[in-house]
Protein backbone atom coordinates (compact mmCIF):
# COMPACT_ATOMS: atom_id res chain seq x y z
CA UNK A 1 0.00 0.00 0.00
CA UNK A 2 1.66 3.04 -1.27
CA UNK A 3 2.21 5.72 1.62
CA UNK A 4 -0.49 8.00 0.59
CA UNK A 5 -3.32 5.65 0.87
CA UNK A 6 -1.93 4.72 4.49
CA UNK A 7 -2.03 8.34 5.47
CA UNK A 8 -5.64 8.48 4.41
CA UNK A 9 -6.67 5.97 5.66
CA UNK A 10 -5.49 6.43 9.30
CA UNK A 11 -6.77 10.17 8.65
CA UNK A 12 -10.36 8.28 8.44
CA UNK A 13 -9.82 6.09 11.30
CA UNK A 14 -8.90 9.44 13.43
CA UNK A 15 -12.14 11.12 11.98
CA UNK A 16 -14.18 7.92 12.89
CA UNK A 17 -13.02 7.77 16.61
CA UNK A 18 -13.47 11.71 17.04
CA UNK A 19 -17.45 12.03 15.37
CA UNK A 20 -19.52 12.17 18.56
CA UNK A 21 -21.63 9.46 16.96
CA UNK A 22 -21.40 5.86 17.11
CA UNK A 23 -20.44 3.91 14.05
CA UNK A 24 -20.46 -0.06 13.62
CA UNK A 25 -19.34 -1.41 10.49
CA UNK A 26 -20.85 -4.72 9.86
CA UNK A 27 -20.01 -7.13 6.95
CA UNK A 28 -22.14 -8.50 4.16
CA UNK A 29 -23.38 -11.51 6.43
CA UNK A 30 -23.99 -8.77 9.80
CA UNK A 31 -20.84 -9.36 11.89
CA UNK A 32 -19.40 -6.88 12.92
CA UNK A 33 -15.67 -6.11 11.59
CA UNK A 34 -15.42 -1.90 13.75
CA UNK A 35 -16.47 -0.52 16.07
CA UNK A 36 -15.55 3.12 16.58
CA UNK A 37 -14.43 4.94 20.55
CA UNK A 38 -17.96 6.92 20.74
CA UNK A 39 -19.66 3.58 20.44
CA UNK A 40 -17.47 1.71 22.39
CA UNK A 41 -18.41 4.22 25.26
CA UNK A 42 -22.26 4.25 24.48
CA UNK A 43 -22.05 0.39 24.97
CA UNK A 44 -19.78 0.13 27.42
CA UNK A 45 -17.18 -1.58 25.99
CA UNK A 46 -13.38 -1.43 26.96
CA UNK A 47 -11.81 -2.88 23.39
CA UNK A 48 -13.52 -3.51 20.09
CA UNK A 49 -11.68 -6.75 19.94
CA UNK A 50 -14.83 -7.77 22.80
CA UNK A 51 -17.66 -7.24 20.43
CA UNK A 52 -15.64 -8.13 17.12
CA UNK A 53 -17.94 -11.03 15.37
CA UNK A 54 -21.45 -10.27 17.06
CA UNK A 55 -23.86 -10.38 14.62
CA UNK A 56 -26.57 -7.87 14.53
CA UNK A 57 -29.35 -10.03 13.75
CA UNK A 58 -28.61 -11.16 17.05
CA UNK A 59 -29.18 -7.88 18.19
CA UNK A 60 -31.93 -8.04 21.40
CA UNK A 61 -32.59 -4.11 21.31
CA UNK A 62 -33.09 -3.43 17.36
CA UNK A 63 -36.70 -3.27 16.45
CA UNK A 64 -38.28 -6.26 15.13
CA UNK A 65 -39.15 -4.31 11.70
CA UNK A 66 -35.28 -3.51 11.25
CA UNK A 67 -34.21 -6.99 11.99
CA UNK A 68 -36.71 -8.16 9.29
CA UNK A 69 -35.88 -5.86 6.51
CA UNK A 70 -31.99 -6.49 7.30
CA UNK A 71 -32.36 -10.01 6.91
CA UNK A 72 -34.07 -9.69 4.27
CA UNK A 73 -31.74 -7.35 2.55
CA UNK A 74 -29.28 -10.46 3.37
CA UNK A 75 -31.24 -12.92 1.43
CA UNK A 76 -32.18 -10.97 -1.49
CA UNK A 77 -29.87 -11.72 -4.74
CA UNK A 78 -27.46 -8.95 -5.46
CA UNK A 79 -29.36 -6.99 -7.98
CA UNK A 80 -32.20 -5.97 -6.04
CA UNK A 81 -29.91 -5.33 -2.87
CA UNK A 82 -29.44 -1.55 -3.64
CA UNK A 83 -32.91 -0.75 -4.39
CA UNK A 84 -34.25 -2.37 -1.14
CA UNK A 85 -31.83 -0.72 0.73
CA UNK A 86 -32.64 2.53 -0.53
CA UNK A 87 -36.25 2.23 -0.09
CA UNK A 88 -35.92 -0.09 3.15
CA UNK A 89 -33.07 2.28 5.48
CA UNK A 90 -33.45 5.59 4.42
CA UNK A 91 -35.45 6.76 7.85
CA UNK A 92 -33.89 7.02 11.10
CA UNK A 93 -35.75 5.45 13.90
CA UNK A 94 -35.26 5.32 17.79
CA UNK A 95 -34.49 2.39 20.07
CA UNK A 96 -34.97 2.37 23.52
CA UNK A 97 -31.40 0.33 23.86
CA UNK A 98 -31.77 -2.16 27.32
CA UNK A 99 -28.40 -3.76 28.67
CA UNK A 100 -30.53 -5.43 30.90
CA UNK A 101 -31.80 -7.52 27.26
CA UNK A 102 -27.76 -7.45 26.27
CA UNK A 103 -27.00 -9.39 29.30
CA UNK A 104 -29.68 -12.38 29.45
CA UNK A 105 -29.01 -12.94 25.94
CA UNK A 106 -25.37 -12.71 25.89
CA UNK A 107 -25.20 -10.65 22.97
CA UNK A 108 -21.64 -8.71 24.35
CA UNK A 109 -20.64 -8.33 27.73
CA UNK A 110 -20.73 -4.45 28.35
CA UNK A 111 -19.87 -2.96 31.90
CA UNK A 112 -23.88 -1.67 31.86
CA UNK A 113 -25.87 -4.12 33.56
CA UNK A 114 -29.52 -2.69 34.29
CA UNK A 115 -29.75 0.96 32.85
CA UNK A 116 -31.82 2.16 28.85
CA UNK A 117 -30.39 4.50 27.02
CA UNK A 118 -32.35 6.01 23.81
CA UNK A 119 -30.80 5.92 20.61
CA UNK A 120 -31.56 7.78 17.34
CA UNK A 121 -29.92 5.73 14.70
CA UNK A 122 -30.11 4.96 11.32
CA UNK A 123 -28.93 2.66 9.23
CA UNK A 124 -26.35 2.84 5.73
CA UNK A 125 -25.44 0.36 3.64
CA UNK A 126 -22.08 0.69 1.06
CA UNK A 127 -21.78 -0.83 -2.27
CA UNK A 128 -18.62 -1.24 -3.97
CA UNK A 129 -17.08 0.33 -7.25
CA UNK A 130 -18.62 -2.41 -9.13
CA UNK A 131 -22.23 -2.04 -7.48
CA UNK A 132 -21.66 -5.23 -4.79
CA UNK A 133 -23.31 -4.67 -1.42
CA UNK A 134 -20.14 -5.11 0.73
CA UNK A 135 -20.78 -3.64 4.55
CA UNK A 136 -23.89 -2.49 6.54
CA UNK A 137 -23.03 0.52 8.69
CA UNK A 138 -24.82 1.39 12.07
CA UNK A 139 -24.52 4.92 13.10
CA UNK A 140 -26.17 5.90 16.48
CA UNK A 141 -26.37 8.82 18.85
CA UNK A 142 -26.95 8.63 22.71
CA UNK A 143 -30.08 11.08 23.10
CA UNK A 144 -30.60 10.05 26.38
CA UNK A 145 -30.67 13.15 28.31
CA UNK A 146 -32.62 14.98 25.59
CA UNK A 147 -34.86 12.23 25.83
CA UNK A 148 -34.99 12.23 29.60
CA UNK A 149 -35.86 16.11 29.25
CA UNK A 150 -38.33 16.34 26.75
CA UNK A 151 -39.94 13.52 28.65
CA UNK A 152 -39.92 15.68 32.10
CA UNK A 153 -40.74 18.69 30.00
CA UNK A 154 -43.79 16.92 28.29
CA UNK A 155 -44.80 15.53 31.87
CA UNK A 156 -44.77 19.74 33.04
CA UNK A 157 -46.58 20.75 30.48
CA UNK A 158 -49.37 17.90 31.45
CA UNK A 159 -49.57 18.82 34.97
CA UNK A 160 -49.16 22.52 34.28
CA UNK A 161 -52.24 22.23 31.71
CA UNK A 162 -53.94 20.57 34.45
CA UNK A 163 -53.12 22.79 37.31
CA UNK A 164 -53.92 25.65 35.02
CA UNK A 165 -57.67 24.21 34.23
CA UNK A 166 -58.03 23.14 37.57
CA UNK A 167 -57.29 26.69 39.04
CA UNK A 168 -58.53 28.54 35.89
CA UNK A 169 -55.30 30.32 35.16
CA UNK A 170 -54.22 31.09 32.05
CA UNK A 171 -50.76 31.64 30.40
CA UNK A 172 -50.28 33.61 27.51
CA UNK A 173 -46.86 34.85 25.35
CA UNK A 174 -46.94 37.40 22.81
CA UNK A 175 -43.73 38.85 21.18
CA UNK A 176 -44.53 42.46 19.99
CA UNK A 177 -41.09 42.14 17.62
CA UNK A 178 -42.53 39.50 15.08
CA UNK A 179 -45.86 39.57 15.92
CA UNK A 180 -46.72 36.32 17.33
CA UNK A 181 -49.18 35.34 20.37
CA UNK A 182 -50.08 31.69 22.15
CA UNK A 183 -51.87 31.43 24.64
CA UNK A 184 -53.38 28.10 26.47
CA UNK A 185 -57.35 27.69 26.25
CA UNK A 186 -57.86 29.17 30.02
CA UNK A 187 -56.44 32.55 28.66
CA UNK A 188 -59.03 32.89 26.29
CA UNK A 189 -61.97 30.79 28.57
CA UNK A 190 -61.21 34.06 31.29
CA UNK A 191 -62.02 36.98 28.89
CA UNK A 192 -65.19 34.97 27.60
CA UNK A 193 -63.76 34.74 23.88
CA UNK A 194 -63.22 31.48 21.93
CA UNK A 195 -59.85 30.26 21.13
CA UNK A 196 -60.23 30.87 17.71
CA UNK A 197 -60.94 34.08 17.60
CA UNK A 198 -58.58 36.80 15.67
CA UNK A 199 -55.42 37.27 17.94
CA UNK A 200 -55.65 41.10 17.95
CA UNK A 201 -55.85 42.66 21.37
CA UNK A 202 -59.31 44.18 20.20
CA UNK A 203 -61.15 40.28 19.60
CA UNK A 204 -59.36 39.51 22.54
CA UNK A 205 -60.27 41.58 25.26
CA UNK A 206 -63.49 42.70 23.79
CA UNK A 207 -65.35 41.72 26.45
CA UNK A 208 -63.46 44.25 28.97
CA UNK A 209 -65.42 47.14 30.54
CA UNK A 210 -64.40 50.31 28.85
CA UNK A 211 -62.02 50.84 31.46
CA UNK A 212 -59.91 48.46 31.49
CA UNK A 213 -59.75 48.11 27.60
CA UNK A 214 -58.57 51.95 28.01
CA UNK A 215 -55.54 50.96 30.13
CA UNK A 216 -54.81 47.64 28.74
CA UNK A 217 -54.38 49.42 24.93
CA UNK A 218 -52.11 52.77 26.40
CA UNK A 219 -50.51 50.53 28.19
CA UNK A 220 -49.33 48.26 25.15
CA UNK A 221 -48.26 51.72 23.41
CA UNK A 222 -45.89 52.23 25.94
CA UNK A 223 -44.06 49.73 25.68
CA UNK A 224 -41.68 50.56 22.99
CA UNK A 225 -41.20 53.67 24.69
CA UNK A 226 -40.03 52.36 28.03
CA UNK A 227 -36.61 52.86 29.38
CA UNK A 228 -33.86 49.59 28.48
CA UNK A 229 -33.10 47.15 29.61
CA UNK A 230 -36.52 46.50 29.68
CA UNK A 231 -38.37 44.81 32.71
CA UNK A 232 -42.13 45.75 33.21
CA UNK A 233 -44.06 43.71 35.90
CA UNK A 234 -47.87 45.24 35.71
CA UNK A 235 -50.58 43.98 37.52
CA UNK A 236 -54.26 44.66 37.63
CA UNK A 237 -57.66 43.41 38.73
CA UNK A 238 -59.71 43.46 35.14
CA UNK A 239 -63.52 43.46 34.97
CA UNK A 240 -65.18 41.27 32.23
CA UNK A 241 -68.75 40.83 31.43
CA UNK A 242 -69.98 37.61 29.76
CA UNK A 243 -73.36 37.65 28.53
CA UNK A 244 -74.16 39.80 30.66
CA UNK A 245 -72.36 38.78 34.24
CA UNK A 246 -69.81 40.30 35.89
CA UNK A 247 -65.91 38.03 36.11
CA UNK A 248 -63.03 39.40 37.67
CA UNK A 249 -59.87 38.28 36.14
CA UNK A 250 -56.89 38.69 37.87
CA UNK A 251 -53.63 39.36 36.06
CA UNK A 252 -49.36 39.86 35.71
CA UNK A 253 -47.75 40.54 33.18
CA UNK A 254 -43.96 40.93 33.12
CA UNK A 255 -42.39 42.26 29.59
CA UNK A 256 -38.87 41.99 29.02
CA UNK A 257 -36.18 41.55 26.01
CA UNK A 258 -35.39 37.77 25.00
CA UNK A 259 -31.60 36.78 24.43
CA UNK A 260 -32.34 37.35 21.06
CA UNK A 261 -33.53 41.26 21.53
CA UNK A 262 -37.07 40.31 20.74
CA UNK A 263 -40.00 42.34 23.01
CA UNK A 264 -41.78 39.78 25.14
CA UNK A 265 -44.82 39.66 27.00
CA UNK A 266 -45.53 37.29 29.18
CA UNK A 267 -49.10 37.12 31.19
CA UNK A 268 -50.75 35.24 33.54
CA UNK A 269 -54.35 35.44 34.24
CA UNK A 270 -57.12 33.75 37.32
CA UNK A 271 -60.67 33.88 37.55
CA UNK A 272 -61.11 35.59 40.93
CA UNK A 273 -64.78 35.66 40.64
CA UNK A 274 -65.93 33.47 43.35
CA UNK A 275 -63.51 34.76 45.50
CA UNK A 276 -64.51 38.43 45.07
CA UNK A 277 -68.05 37.73 45.16
CA UNK A 278 -67.47 36.06 48.59
CA UNK A 279 -65.26 38.99 49.72
CA UNK A 280 -67.91 41.33 48.74
CA UNK A 281 -70.73 39.17 50.55
CA UNK A 282 -69.16 39.11 53.93
CA UNK A 283 -68.37 42.65 53.80
CA UNK A 284 -72.33 43.08 53.20
CA UNK A 285 -73.08 40.73 55.83
CA UNK A 286 -70.81 42.63 58.26
CA UNK A 287 -72.81 45.83 57.60
CA UNK A 288 -75.78 44.15 57.53
CA UNK A 289 -75.12 42.68 60.88
CA UNK A 290 -74.07 46.04 62.65
CA UNK A 291 -77.21 47.54 60.49
CA UNK A 292 -78.95 44.64 63.49
CA UNK A 293 -77.14 45.41 66.23
CA UNK A 294 -77.96 49.19 65.96
CA UNK A 295 -81.65 48.54 65.04
CA UNK A 296 -82.21 45.88 67.25
CA UNK A 297 -81.05 48.26 70.52
CA UNK A 298 -83.49 50.72 68.95
CA UNK A 299 -86.65 47.51 68.93
CA UNK A 300 -85.54 46.98 72.44
CA UNK A 301 -85.82 50.24 74.00
CA UNK A 302 -89.17 51.74 72.44
CA UNK A 303 -91.28 48.62 73.84
CA UNK A 304 -89.36 48.89 77.05
CA UNK A 305 -89.78 52.79 77.37
CA UNK A 306 -93.60 51.96 76.33
CA UNK A 307 -93.73 49.76 79.40
CA UNK A 308 -91.44 51.74 81.69
CA UNK A 309 -93.40 55.20 81.02
CA UNK A 310 -96.86 53.83 80.91
CA UNK A 311 -96.23 51.81 84.02
CA UNK A 312 -95.51 54.68 85.75
CA UNK A 313 -98.80 56.25 84.64
CA UNK A 314 -100.64 53.32 85.65
CA UNK A 315 -99.65 53.88 89.11
CA UNK A 316 -100.03 57.12 88.79
CA UNK A 317 -103.94 57.42 86.94
CA UNK A 318 -106.60 57.20 88.83
CA UNK A 319 -108.79 57.06 86.09
CA UNK A 320 -110.62 54.14 84.96
CA UNK A 321 -110.40 54.22 81.60
CA UNK A 322 -106.78 55.49 81.34
CA UNK A 323 -105.67 52.67 83.17
CA UNK A 324 -107.10 50.80 80.70
CA UNK A 325 -105.62 52.36 78.04
CA UNK A 326 -101.98 52.19 79.39
CA UNK A 327 -103.05 48.77 80.16
CA UNK A 328 -103.53 47.44 76.88
CA UNK A 329 -100.30 49.73 75.45
CA UNK A 330 -98.38 47.74 78.35
CA UNK A 331 -99.14 44.32 77.19
CA UNK A 332 -99.17 45.38 73.32
CA UNK A 333 -95.74 45.87 74.24
CA UNK A 334 -94.73 43.41 76.12
CA UNK A 335 -95.92 41.13 73.00
CA UNK A 336 -93.49 43.14 70.78
CA UNK A 337 -90.77 42.67 73.39
CA UNK A 338 -91.30 39.00 73.58
CA UNK A 339 -91.73 38.38 70.14
CA UNK A 340 -88.44 39.88 69.32
CA UNK A 341 -86.62 37.54 71.93
CA UNK A 342 -88.07 34.61 70.97
CA UNK A 343 -87.17 35.66 67.21
CA UNK A 344 -83.40 36.09 68.69
CA UNK A 345 -83.44 33.16 70.55
CA UNK A 346 -84.63 30.89 67.17
CA UNK A 347 -82.02 32.41 65.03
CA UNK A 348 -79.33 31.26 67.50
CA UNK A 349 -80.86 27.94 68.12
CA UNK A 350 -80.81 27.43 63.93
CA UNK A 351 -77.56 29.17 63.72
CA UNK A 352 -75.94 26.65 66.27
CA UNK A 353 -77.23 23.43 64.41
CA UNK A 354 -79.62 22.26 67.85
CA UNK A 355 -83.16 22.66 66.03
CA UNK A 356 -84.91 19.43 66.60
CA UNK A 357 -88.16 18.31 65.03
CA UNK A 358 -90.78 17.18 67.01
CA UNK A 359 -93.16 14.90 64.45
CA UNK A 360 -96.85 14.71 65.57
CA UNK A 361 -100.03 13.85 63.66
CA UNK A 362 -102.47 17.06 64.46
CA UNK A 363 -105.02 18.67 61.73
CA UNK A 364 -103.70 21.81 60.51
CA UNK A 365 -106.73 23.35 59.11
CA UNK A 366 -108.05 23.43 63.42
CA UNK A 367 -104.33 24.66 64.33
CA UNK A 368 -104.32 27.48 61.42
CA UNK A 369 -107.77 28.25 62.85
CA UNK A 370 -106.47 28.86 66.11
CA UNK A 371 -103.68 31.12 65.37
CA UNK A 372 -106.00 32.83 62.99
CA UNK A 373 -108.66 33.82 65.21
CA UNK A 374 -106.42 35.33 67.82
CA UNK A 375 -105.22 37.97 65.34
CA UNK A 376 -108.85 38.67 64.31
CA UNK A 377 -109.61 39.29 67.60
CA UNK A 378 -107.09 41.92 67.88
CA UNK A 379 -107.78 43.62 64.52
CA UNK A 380 -107.33 47.05 65.23
CA UNK A 381 -106.84 48.02 61.47
CA UNK A 382 -110.47 46.25 60.97
CA UNK A 383 -109.10 44.79 57.86
CA UNK A 384 -110.93 42.16 56.15
CA UNK A 385 -109.80 38.65 57.80
CA UNK A 386 -110.21 35.53 55.70
CA UNK A 387 -109.71 31.90 56.36
CA UNK A 388 -110.04 30.06 53.46
CA UNK A 389 -110.11 26.29 53.63
CA UNK A 390 -112.33 23.70 52.55
CA UNK A 391 -114.40 22.89 55.21
CA UNK A 392 -112.95 19.01 56.29
CA UNK A 393 -110.10 18.26 58.51
CA UNK A 394 -106.32 18.16 57.24
CA UNK A 395 -104.53 15.56 59.06
CA UNK A 396 -100.42 15.98 58.64
CA UNK A 397 -97.24 14.34 60.40
CA UNK A 398 -95.28 17.36 61.29
CA UNK A 399 -93.77 19.52 63.80
CA UNK A 400 -96.86 22.05 65.05
CA UNK A 401 -94.92 23.95 67.16
CA UNK A 402 -92.96 24.94 63.97
CA UNK A 403 -95.62 25.55 61.74
CA UNK A 404 -97.66 27.86 64.62
CA UNK A 405 -94.23 29.70 64.42
CA UNK A 406 -94.16 30.25 60.76
CA UNK A 407 -97.41 31.01 60.23
CA UNK A 408 -97.38 33.40 63.31
CA UNK A 409 -94.72 35.03 61.67
CA UNK A 410 -96.64 35.11 58.27
CA UNK A 411 -99.42 36.94 60.00
CA UNK A 412 -97.60 39.53 61.85
CA UNK A 413 -96.13 40.82 58.99
CA UNK A 414 -99.00 40.67 56.96
CA UNK A 415 -101.03 42.64 59.44
CA UNK A 416 -97.86 45.10 60.03
CA UNK A 417 -97.52 46.04 56.23
CA UNK A 418 -101.10 46.31 55.42
CA UNK A 419 -103.28 49.49 56.10
CA UNK A 420 -106.83 48.55 54.20
CA UNK A 421 -107.99 45.70 52.09
CA UNK A 422 -107.43 42.25 53.47
CA UNK A 423 -105.49 39.56 55.09
CA UNK A 424 -106.54 35.95 54.21
CA UNK A 425 -105.09 32.52 55.46
CA UNK A 426 -105.49 29.50 53.61
CA UNK A 427 -105.16 25.53 53.64
CA UNK A 428 -105.28 23.40 50.66
CA UNK A 429 -105.58 19.80 50.58
CA UNK A 430 -103.44 18.96 47.07
CA UNK A 431 -103.12 15.33 47.49
CA UNK A 432 -99.80 14.16 49.38
CA UNK A 433 -99.12 17.78 50.24
CA UNK A 434 -100.87 20.47 52.15
CA UNK A 435 -100.15 23.91 50.99
CA UNK A 436 -100.37 26.64 53.45
CA UNK A 437 -100.39 30.77 52.14
CA UNK A 438 -100.35 34.06 53.85
CA UNK A 439 -102.04 36.69 51.55
CA UNK A 440 -102.99 40.72 52.05
CA UNK A 441 -103.27 43.90 50.12
CA UNK A 442 -100.84 45.69 52.15
CA UNK A 443 -97.68 47.89 50.74
CA UNK A 444 -96.45 44.99 48.43
CA UNK A 445 -92.89 44.24 47.16
CA UNK A 446 -91.15 44.93 44.16
CA UNK A 447 -89.42 42.10 42.47
CA UNK A 448 -85.72 43.18 42.74
CA UNK A 449 -86.10 43.00 46.31
CA UNK A 450 -88.28 39.65 46.32
CA UNK A 451 -85.02 37.64 46.74
CA UNK A 452 -83.23 39.10 49.63
CA UNK A 453 -86.26 39.73 52.36
CA UNK A 454 -85.22 35.81 53.05
CA UNK A 455 -81.42 36.73 53.99
CA UNK A 456 -81.25 37.19 57.72
CA UNK A 457 -80.98 41.22 58.95
CA UNK A 458 -83.28 42.32 55.78
CA UNK A 459 -85.77 45.40 56.14
CA UNK A 460 -86.96 47.01 53.48
CA UNK A 461 -87.60 50.16 55.39
CA UNK A 462 -85.06 50.66 58.43
CA UNK A 463 -87.65 52.89 60.46
CA UNK A 464 -90.36 49.82 60.23
CA UNK A 465 -90.67 48.01 63.46
CA UNK A 466 -88.83 44.48 63.46
CA UNK A 467 -85.81 42.62 63.70
CA UNK A 468 -85.43 41.57 60.05
CA UNK A 469 -84.87 38.07 61.52
CA UNK A 470 -88.55 36.71 60.98
CA UNK A 471 -88.78 36.02 57.08
CA UNK A 472 -85.35 34.28 57.30
CA UNK A 473 -86.39 32.52 60.36
CA UNK A 474 -89.56 31.05 58.56
CA UNK A 475 -87.74 30.39 55.15
CA UNK A 476 -85.46 27.72 57.23
CA UNK A 477 -87.98 26.70 59.49
CA UNK A 478 -90.08 25.87 56.12
CA UNK A 479 -86.96 24.58 54.69
CA UNK A 480 -86.31 21.82 57.84
CA UNK A 481 -90.10 20.64 57.29
CA UNK A 482 -89.50 19.53 53.79
CA UNK A 483 -90.94 22.59 52.26
CA UNK A 484 -89.94 25.85 50.86
CA UNK A 485 -91.60 29.34 51.47
CA UNK A 486 -92.03 31.23 48.34
CA UNK A 487 -93.42 34.96 47.53
CA UNK A 488 -96.11 36.22 45.15
CA UNK A 489 -95.94 40.01 45.28
CA UNK A 490 -96.57 43.10 43.57
CA UNK A 491 -95.45 46.50 44.69
CA UNK A 492 -98.77 48.46 46.20
CA UNK A 493 -100.65 45.65 45.33
CA UNK A 494 -100.14 42.94 48.53
CA UNK A 495 -98.28 39.99 48.74
CA UNK A 496 -98.84 36.40 49.15
CA UNK A 497 -96.26 34.14 51.09
CA UNK A 498 -96.60 30.33 50.79
CA UNK A 499 -95.43 26.81 51.27
CA UNK A 500 -96.07 23.38 50.81
CA UNK A 501 -95.54 20.56 52.92
CA UNK A 502 -95.83 17.10 52.77
CA UNK A 503 -98.38 15.43 54.69
CA UNK A 504 -96.64 12.35 56.13
CA UNK A 505 -93.16 12.23 57.65
CA UNK A 506 -91.08 9.95 56.18
CA UNK A 507 -91.28 12.31 53.31
CA UNK A 508 -89.52 15.08 55.49
P1 LIG B 1 -89.15 41.52 60.80
O1 LIG B 1 -88.79 40.37 61.64
O2 LIG B 1 -88.42 42.78 61.13
O3 LIG B 1 -90.60 41.69 60.55
P2 LIG B 1 -88.96 40.09 58.34
O4 LIG B 1 -87.75 39.27 58.05
O5 LIG B 1 -90.17 39.36 58.76
O6 LIG B 1 -88.52 41.20 59.37
O7 LIG B 1 -89.31 40.93 57.07
C1 LIG B 1 -88.27 41.60 56.37
C2 LIG B 1 -88.82 42.72 55.55
O8 LIG B 1 -89.64 42.21 54.51
C3 LIG B 1 -89.74 43.64 56.32
O9 LIG B 1 -89.01 44.65 57.00
C4 LIG B 1 -90.57 44.22 55.20
O10 LIG B 1 -89.90 45.30 54.60
C5 LIG B 1 -90.71 43.08 54.20
N1 LIG B 1 -91.99 42.34 54.35
C6 LIG B 1 -92.19 41.19 55.01
N2 LIG B 1 -93.48 40.77 54.90
C7 LIG B 1 -94.11 41.69 54.16
C8 LIG B 1 -95.45 41.83 53.65
N3 LIG B 1 -96.41 40.95 53.93
N4 LIG B 1 -95.73 42.92 52.89
C9 LIG B 1 -94.77 43.82 52.61
N5 LIG B 1 -93.49 43.74 53.03
C10 LIG B 1 -93.16 42.70 53.79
Amino acid sequence: MDNLLQKEIQRLKTILNNVPAGIEVYDRMGNILQINQKGLEIFGVEDSQIVIGVNILDNPNLPNIVLSNISTLFSLPDKYKKEFANEHFKNSFSVEYSFERVKSKNYFPSKFTNKNIFLSSKIECYFNEKGDFENLIFIFLDESERYQKQLEIKKFELMFDNMSTLAKIGIMEENLTDGTFVANEQWFENFGVSKDIDQRIDDIYKNLVKQDKQWLKSNYLRIPYASKPLKIVKERQLNVIVDGKNRWIKCIWTIFEDEFGDTIILGSSIDVTEFVDATLKAKESEQLKTKFLKNITHEIHTPLNAIIGFSQLLVDSNDIEEKIEYRKIISENNEILLNLFNNILEYSKMEAGIMSLKIELFDICALAHDIFDVYNSQNIKRLECNFKYEGQEVYIFSDKRKIKDIITNLLNNAFKFTNEGFVELSVDDIGENVRIGVKDSGIGIGEPKQKQIFERFYKLNDFAQGSGLGLSIAYKLVKLIGGELKINSELGKGSEFYFTLPKKRDTI
